[in-house]
Parts: C-alpha cells; sequence; structure tokens
C-alpha cells in the first residue's frame, strides 16, 4: 500500500499503545507513536477511545504471555470506538517470538508486528482496516533503518538516544539475542546529530540506552566503545545531563571511566547489572564476569565518581540455586550496598537454555528467598535515603503525582515536593526533609 493510501485510511484515527517491560519497549513504542502521528492519527489515553490499540509486549516478565492475552481479551469488551472499527495490534518482543503463534492464546488481533518491522506498521494496520483480514510481519532482521523513523518523546525534559540494539551476550535465561537480533550500533556522526538536535529542542537530559550498551559500537570500524559514544554526545549537545542506561560489569575499565568521568556529565547513577552474588550461579547463567571483578568495577565507579548510585538487577531461584549460593548474593548485597535493586524469581523463557535446567527448588522456597532479598535491599535503601536528609540536592523536576511535584536527583532517586506546576521541566535545588524506603521527600530550597 502507498503512504498516500495508508495515510487516507489513517488520517483522523485515535490510538492508543500499552507499553510491557522494558526501556528498549518503550523506546519501541515512542516510535510507533511518531510513526502513526506522522499520518495524522491522534493519541488517546484509554483504549476505550481509541480506534487503534497497540500492546508493546515483553518476554522478560512473569507471566507476561497471560498479561498479554487477559489484555486483547479485554478489548472485546470496549465500547465501539469513535470510528466505528477497532484494530487490535500487538508488537514488541512477544510478537517477535510467536508471531502467528500468538493467535492460538487470542483471537481479536488483527496485526502482529515483530521488533524489526515497527517501520511497517502504520501500513499493516492501515490493511487491517482496509480489509479486514490479518497481518503478520516478524522479519528475522530489521527491514528499514529505525533510527530515520519519527519520533513521539513522552516527555520534554529528557529524551532517549537509543545508540545500539541486539546483544551477542547469550545469558543462558534471556530471549533477547533470539528476539532482538545481534548488535547494531548507531554510527557517531549520527549520534553526534540526534545528540544536537535534542539540545536544541530544549531537552535538559539524554539517556543513552540501548539492549546492551556495553556493546556499543562492535560492529563498527575502528574499534569504538561507548566511551567514544559518551564522548561525542557530550560534545554535541553542551550543557546537557547524560544518564547511562543498563550496564554490564565488562564495560567498566580504566578507560571507560576516567574519559566519562572527564565530560564531567555524567550523572552519578550506573545500573550494574549483576543478576547474582554467587560465581557458580553467575557461570550457569552464562554471565562474563566473576563476583571479584565486579567488586573491583564498584570500586572503579566510586572512585572516579563518589558518592554514586548504584542499582541493579537480582534474580532469584535460577535453575540449580542453593541455599548456599544464595546466601553469597546476601552477602553481597550487604557488602555493596546498592541503592536500589530491581528483584525478579527466575521464571524460564522458552528456547532458552536455562529453561532446560534442572529446577528442583520449591515454589514456596524461591518465594521465600526472594522475600529475604527484598527485605535485606529495602533496609539498605531506607538507611541510605535517611542520609540524604538535611542534604540540599539539585533535582530536575520532571512531572507531578497528586498535587505534588515529582523530581530526579543526579543519582536517579525519586523526590516528592510542594510546588509550583510551572517548575516542571526546571532544574531547582530540593532540601530533603523525609524519606520512604523507596523515595525521598523534599522541599523547595531558598
Ligand atoms: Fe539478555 Fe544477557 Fe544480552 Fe542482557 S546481556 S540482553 S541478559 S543476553
Amino acid at each position: 500500500m502507498d503512504q498516500r493510501s495508508v495515510r487516507d485510511i489513517l488520517a483522523g484515527k485515535t490510538y492508543f499503545i500499552r507499553t510491557f517491560g522494558c526501556q528498549m519497549n518503550q523506546h519501541d513504542s515512542e516510535r510507533v507513536s511518531g510513526l502513526l502521528d506522522s499520518y495524522g492519527c491522534l493519541m488517546a489515553l484509554d483504549p476505550a477511545h481509541a480506534d487503534i490499540v497497540v500492546f508493546m509486549t515483553c518476554c522478560v516478565r512473569e507471566a507476561a504471555d497471560t498479561r498479554l492475552y487477559g489484555q486483547c481479551n479485554s478489548c472485546k469488551s470496549l465500547p465501539p470506538s469513535p470510528s466505528g472499527k477497532r484494530v487490535v495490534a500487538v508488537g514488541g518482543c512477544i510478537a517477535q517470538r510467536d508471531g502467528e503463534g500468538l493467535l492460538t492464546n487470542v483471537d481479536n488481533v488483527n496485526v502482529i508486528f515483530g521488533t524489526h518491522s515497527i517501520a511497517h506498521v502504520a501500513e499493516l494496520i492501515a490493511e487491517a482496516f482496509r480489509d479486514g483480514k490479518r497481518h503478520i510481519r516478524t522479519n528475522e532482521h530489521e527491514d528499514t533503518d529505525a533510527m530515520s523513523m519519527p519520533w513521539h518523546r513522552e516527555t520534554q525534559y529528557h529524551a532517549w538516544v537509543p545508540i545500539m540494539t541486539g546483544c551477542n551476550n547469550f545469558c543462558t535465561y534471556c530471549v533477547i539475542p533470539y528476539t532482538r537480533g545481534r548488535i547494531r550500533s548507531l554510527p557517531l556522526d549520527e549520534m553526534a546529530r540526534q545528540a544536537a538536535h535534542l539540545a536544541a529542542e530544549g531537552y535538559r537530559e539524554l539517556v543513552l540506552t540501548g539492549i546492551e550498551i556495553a556493546s556499543y559500537g562492535r560492529d563498527l570500524p575502528g574499534a569504538l566503545t561507548l566511551a567514544d559514544a559518551v564522548e561525542t554526545v557530550a560534545a554535541a549537545a553542551p550543557q546537557m545531563r547524560l544518564r547511562l542506561g543498563s550496564l554490564e560489569p565488562t564495560v567498566i575499565t580504566e578507560d571507560f571511566c576516567r574519559r566519562a568521568a572527564a565530560t564531567g556529565r555524567v550523572c552519578r547513577h550506573f545500573h550494574l547489572s549483576l543478576q547474582s552474588g554467587c560465581d557458580r550461579t553467575l557461570a550457569r547463567m552464562n554471565r562474563k564476569y566473576s563476583t571479584a571483578e565486579f567488586l573491583v568495577c564498584v570500586e572503579r565507579l566510586r572512585r572516579y565518581f563518589p558518592g554514586c548510585a548504584l542499582t541493579a538487577d537480582m534474580i532469584t531461584g535460577f535453575p540449580g540455586e542453593t541455599e548456599e549460593e544464595f546466601e553469597d548474593t546476601i552477602k553481597l548485597i550487604e557488602h555493596v550496598r546498592y541503592d536500589a535493586l530491581f528483584t525478579f524469581i527466575f521464571s524460564p523463557r522458552g528456547g532458552t537454555p536455562a529453561a532446560k535446567m534442572e529446577d528442583p527448588t520449591p515454589k514456596e522456597e524461591k518465594n521465600r528467598r526472594f522475600d529475604r532479598l527484598c527485605e535485606v535491599q529495602n533496609r539498605i535503601s531506607l538507611e541510605i535515603h535517611q542520609n540524604y536528609i538535611g542534604k540540599t540536592m539539585l533535582v530536575l523536576v520532571d512531572g507531578k503525582d497528586g498535587d505534588q511535584l515529582t523530581a530526579r536527583t543526579e543519582g536517579g532517586r525519586l523526590v516528592r515536593m510542594h510546588g509550583d506546576d510551572a517548575l516542571i521541566g526546571q532544574f531547582v535545588h530540593a532540601k530533603i526533609t523525609g524519606c520512604t524506603t523507596w523515595s525521598l521527600v523534599g522541599e523547595l530550597a531558598e
């Protein structure tokens, strides 16, 4: 179908997108949104008011499939859409993995598009409106330059810059290398162009993101690394705060820390993927570092970025995890003292090696370990937050929750405080007056 026909069909239609899972999915949703906007569609805040309902799926989170089926089925009971016809589309990792197979669990999906087919979503949806048939596209490889697609950004204060996609690591529990393919990095000149454009548009903070940004540049000529990407963006977008997405410990070298710190712009918050504090478990996960190497990375980061906040993902109940292995994880957490952890109970993903491993630990025992892990981390998070009380911190006000403003510190901590809506999008100083385990309470400082 040509672009003009797509526009004729889609112009004026309303769309709603629900995103599950990771930052990469949120970024893809912004692309889908930008594409639909460019054909004259209008965003709706409720699926009941939408002609097009899009679900961007993630297959990393537990029970993601069941949640998706529930969401799709709930579309059947929505009131008629404004145009009288509704198209339900499913994208993201589950769509890429299952393709047509999705239809064995849901019967009201009109469009299925994989992670490499986002550029075609408008066309697929238009086809579904025109002929009422199902349209499915789940290519194995990217079939367009995703970086050149239009983009609807969710906020005007911070913007994601996807600097790479794909992953070559093949951790045994992860489906991403199978659904998102191998590493593809954004060339530095294009990265600089995007960063300069975002700076000119008035964004305050850029987040360098991707599936596994530590591997940035491995597919490009010239032995480029993440340090080159950081320096490029820092030079192209002066005065903007830079955040880095999730990092694999292997990237935290002396060279990286020295060069990133020298820009003076990288936020002192690092999400260092760990997953387990036990070497035997890490080996079964096919992670590429030991706990001793990990601790060297933590020491390096704290030396180059004093006072930096550290967060990590942690999996409990990985197949074969013994009580002793679990206790190693607890010891490491107590030693590192993360600001926060994102904790998960292992959930097998079809087609991954971990899904075939012996897993004799009962579910109740896994739940107990998970609760204990959360209990230990919550205590540490609260203690760290209590240390902020009385301090004045520079924060970026990024929105509102109820009658309070929400803001983020350089370390990524959420601060709630009262203040004028006009402060949204501004850097202000906040005096921290209280805290909970998960957030800080502040007031505007003089
Ligand atoms: Fe998955 Fe491991 Fe790659 Fe992360 S590094 S995306 S967990 S395979």
